[in-house]
């Protein structure tokens, strides 16, 4: 696939998802503030976006997938329209 901005070769996708952080918090030997990593709990807040340009090309995993697999919706098509008229200086 091309990314509809500048149209480069986009063979995958940057994911980033919202998360928490779960540690466990209390007080090392010197007094110090501790935090024990014990768990990364992810929600539903995502983007995919083009690894060359960052351009957010869909905000769900089946959005997502339909890009790299060329067979985008109605609404997505206008969206990438939408950004490949916006250009870009690149
Ligand atoms: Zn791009």
């Amino acid at each position: 696939m091309r990314c509809p901005k500048f149209g480069t070769e986009v063979s995958y996708l940057h994911h980033y998802q919202d998360a928490t952080l779960f540690h466990a918090f209390d007080v090392d030997e010197s007094g110090e503030a501790r935090y024990k990593h014990k768990d990364t709990i992810g929600c539903e807040v995502m983007t995919y976006e083009c690894p060359n340009c960052g351009v957010e090309l869909a905000n769900n995993e089946e959005d997502a997938l339909a890009f790299l697999k060329g067979e985008i919706s109605e609404e997505m098509a206008t969206y990438f329209l939408e950004l490949a008229l916006e250009g870009g200086e690149k």
